[in-house]
């Protein structure tokens, strides 16, 4: 097994974040990356400073999310940080060195942890409260790397009830756990969707399993969210600032305290 939390990577010295948080999921397609943006999007409206880490070098989605379509390049002095066009929110993506959004990015493990670390030393990502650090799903390489050597204070957790096999999650909480990375709690995705004519919630995925999973690992439920056509509406056209409520306001208010507990 490998040594846990042994080399954090120092920041680059024009980096002053107050709390590196990850995002996770057993698996893809739970919404984990849209999870990752209305976190952002909710703490930037409280009046937080934030940036989010696209680790997802492989399948990266957070800047087609923001509608984000400028190219970086890197220089000796670190790199120049995309913003969101409303909240000004950074990003730092992979697909922002495509020459093309859709060019693949075909490279082996260790070049991706590489990279991914590089994220963290070499972007100056100036003073940020919340730099938020979309993982890929599963645990692979990649989460790996993010734990090992980014100085993470806490890891959110999502899943949606069809992928909320305990197992699944199990898996990820274990991870994180043997990694020494504080797990601040899960958010369930995708639990419900409310009916358009009478209100009602129809659990589309079958039961929610949150508060199960919850009480089975001592793991926090933090949030519900519902399916939301709109949501995803917006996502698509890369305006994913616009959606609100997001769901995510009492956690975003809450996290800092989160911390200390
Ligand atoms: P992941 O990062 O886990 O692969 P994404 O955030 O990319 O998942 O979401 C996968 C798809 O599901 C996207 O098209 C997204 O717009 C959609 N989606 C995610 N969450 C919701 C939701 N709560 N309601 C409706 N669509 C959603």
């Amino acid at each position: 097994t490998c040594p846990a939390g042994e080399t954090f990577a120092p920041a680059h010295k024009l980096s002053q974040v107050r709390h590196l948080v990850a995002v996770m999921s057993g698996k893809g397609g739970v919404g984990k990356s849209s999870v990752s943006a209305l976190l952002a999007t909710t703490l930037s409206r409280q009046g937080c400073r934030v940036g989010i880490l696209d680790a997802d070098i492989t399948g990266p989605s957070i800047p087609k999310l923001f509608g984000i379509k400028e190219r970086v390049e890197g220089s000796e002095f670190g790199v120049y940080i995309p913003k969101s066009p409303k909240l000004g929110i950074y990003v730092m993506s992979a697909n922002l060195f495509l020459e093309r959004e859709d060019d693949p990015v075909i490279w082996r493990g260790p070049i991706i942890s590489n990279v991914i670390r590089q994220f963290w030393t070499d972007v100056a990502w100036g003073k940020l409260d919340y730099l938020i650090v979309d993982l890929p799903p599963g645990t692979g390489d990649a989460p790996l790397t993010v734990m090992q050597s980014l100085p993470l204070d806490g890891v959110i957790i999502v899943s949606s009830p069809q992928d909320l096999a305990v197992m699944v999650v199990r898996k990820a909480i274990r991870m994180v756990a043997e990694m020494k990375v504080p797990i601040l709690g899960l958010v369930e995705n995708m639990t419900y969707v409310t009916c358009g004519k009478c209100g009602q919630k129809i659990f589309a995925f079958g039961e929610p399993q949150g508060e199960k999973v919850a009480a089975e690992t001592g793991v926090p439920l933090l949030s519900t969210l519902p399916i939301d056509p709109e949501l995803s509406r917006l996502g698509d056209e890369g305006r994913i600032e616009d959606y609100t409520p997001t769901g995510l306001e009492e956690l975003a208010s809450t996290l800092e305290d989160r911390f200390k507990s």
